[in-house]
């Protein structure tokens, strides 16, 4: 009836207004965040269980928005994305890891790397390697100090095409990095084929390390994995000691995680940085 019809209208309605109200401002202020210069990025240390000193670096994006506060990436990526404005985005990030890299090194305080999440549009877009040779250009960033993430389920959209696109970013000298890994949805057979460095044992799994569950057996697997292919291995969302204590009696190369440290600014990394010294 007319009355019910009215009724699922009114029920409905305004909680779908909001939420489409809530992405229709996010978006409008995601396209004019650069331009105003709100984003940051975080650094989150990556420590090598060898020298247990930092190894590198992973930079994690924020937006600061005047009025809604930090807002976190898995809040917004997901509409840059959808919207393109993750290329945008995406090449701020590249270009401000770059420049905050070489601040730091040419200040004598480290040669560090530092890792960069690259996005699904980023990859597609055919001059990627191009774009990052003139970043490295313009930043003086030599390329061993670059690191790129990418995901599995990245990669196997088209594996073929993929595997040019890497071998055209090894060729610049960068460093490639699978992220997540063991989340997605790839065959074994086609890690071998991948011109990568390492492997990051996606957090889910260290998270069950403690609960000696499956989550302990797949960690020690991908471990052995990656060095059977001779690539490292890095574990991420490392929380507790027992965490770490596992993860070295397995032999994984480094850690990254809140026991560590969380992700910090890059005053506060300098900080850290300038008292290793
Ligand atoms: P990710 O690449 O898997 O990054 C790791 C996430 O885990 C980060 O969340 C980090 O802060 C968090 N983390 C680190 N250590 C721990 C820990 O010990 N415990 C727990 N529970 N979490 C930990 P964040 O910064 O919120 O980033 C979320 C995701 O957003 C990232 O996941 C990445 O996929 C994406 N992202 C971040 N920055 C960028 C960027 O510049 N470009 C693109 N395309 N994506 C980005
Ligand atoms: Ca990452
Ligand atoms: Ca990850
Ligand atoms: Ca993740």
């Amino acid at each position: 009836t007319k009355e019910t019809g009215r009724n699922n209208f009114q029920f409905f309605t305004p909680a779908m207004n909001e939420k489409a109200l809530e992405r229709l401002r996010l978006e409008t202020d995601l396209r004019r965040a650069i331009e105003r210069d709100e984003f940051v990025l975080h650094y989150q240390p990556q420590i090598s269980l060898k020298t247990g000193r930092i190894h590198g670096m992973e930079a994690l994006i924020r937006w600061q928005h005047p009025e809604l506060g930090m807002i976190f990436p898995d809040r917004f990526i997901g509409l840059a994305e959808e919207t393109g404005l993750i290329v945008p985005i995406g090449s701020w990030v590249l270009r401000n890891a770059c420049l905050q890299n070489k601040a730091w090194q040419d200040a004598g305080l480290a040669n560090l790397r530092v890792a960069v999440n690259l996005s699904a549009r980023q990859f597609g877009a055919k001059d990627l390697a191009q774009a990052i040779a003139e970043i490295l250009q313009e930043t003086g960033l030599a390329p061993q100090y670059l690191e790129i993430e990418l995901t599995e389920s990245l990669l196997m959209a088209d594996i073929k095409r993929a595997i040019d696109i890497l071998r055209d970013l090894k060729r610049l000298g960068l460093e490639l990095s699978l992220d997540d890994f063991g989340t997605g949805y790839s065959s074994l057979s086609y890690l071998t084929r991948l011109p990568i460095d390492t492997l990051k044992i996606d957090q889910s799994f260290v998270r069950e390390i403690s609960a000696n569950s499956n989550g302990a057996a797949i960690v020690a697997a991908i471990i052995g994995l990656a060095h059977s292919l001779r690539l490292q291995v890095i574990a991420e969302g490392v929380e507790t000691p027992a965490q770490l204590s596992y993860l070295r009696q397995k032999g994984c190369d480094q850690i990254q995680g809140y026991y560590f440290s969380k992700p910090l600014t890059a005053g506060e990394l300098e900080q850290t940085l300038r008292a290793g010294k």
